[in-house]
């Protein structure tokens, strides 16, 4: 299926940069809508339900899943982390640009029903660096900053299955590289043909 407006998929380890970025680009871009993902993931310090994420247990996301509310969903670092189906299919009937924060399995299972998806993949300039950046965070206690670093070399290598990949050296480059591929997307043929019908009808163009 394709989806209506542009959808862009963005993934990365933990502490790469993805949620800096991403806040960042939407901060100065009021045309893309961020999903809010359901977790059952303890809330992390300044975390809101509904703002972060919405925060409830595993019975009620296990009860989710069989009632198909998810689009796609997946278990992360031991927990469990969905994407809404009826808040994007409300954004297909808008069709307006939608960014999904989500991992790798995530946007494998997103590609898989949205081909037009346009996936995007984070990487930290090191593994030493990333846990550097995870300490400095100050979020997470020792044993969850081993487990995600851990986990971190087993979910690089899935960047070779996505479409664009981001090196967050230096957060004003990795920005703007974001900005590019949205800017990218959005000149596509059957996007501006969407933001632009009234040129496409005028000049003939099918
Ligand atoms: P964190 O606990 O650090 O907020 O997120 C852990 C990982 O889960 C991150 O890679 C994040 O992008 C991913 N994640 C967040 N929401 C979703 C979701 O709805 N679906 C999937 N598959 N992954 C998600």
């Amino acid at each position: 299926m394709d989806f209506p407006g542009n959808l862009f998929v963005v993934a990365a380890p933990s502490g790469a940069g993805k949620s800096s970025l991403v806040q960042e680009l939407l901060s100065r871009d009021a045309g893309i809508q961020l999903s809010v993902s359901y977790t059952t993931r303890a809330p992390r310090g300044q975390e809101q339900d509904g703002r972060e994420y919405l925060f409830i247990d595993r019975a009620e996301f296990e009860k989710r899943i069989k009632a198909g509310d998810f689009l796609e969903w997946a278990e992360v670092h031991g927990n469990l982390y969905g994407t809404s189906r009826h808040w994007l299919q409300q954004r297909m009937t808008q069709g307006v640009d939608v960014m999904l924060e989500i991992d790798w399995q995530g946007a494998e299972q997103v590609k898989q029903q949205f081909s037009n998806a346009v996936s995007i993949y984070i990487l930290p300039p090191s593994y030493e660096e990333l846990e550097a950046r995870l300490m400095r965070r100050g979020e997470d206690a020792a044993e969850v900053i081993v487990r995600r670093l851990r986990d971190a070399r087993v979910e690089t290598p899935h960047a070779s299955t996505f479409d664009f990949i981001i090196v967050n050296h230096d957060f004003s480059q990795a920005l703007s590289d974001l900005q590019a591929v949205v800017a990218a997307q959005r000149l596509r043929y059957a996007a501006q043909r969407r933001a632009h019908p009234e040129v496409f009808k005028a000049l003939g163009i099918l």
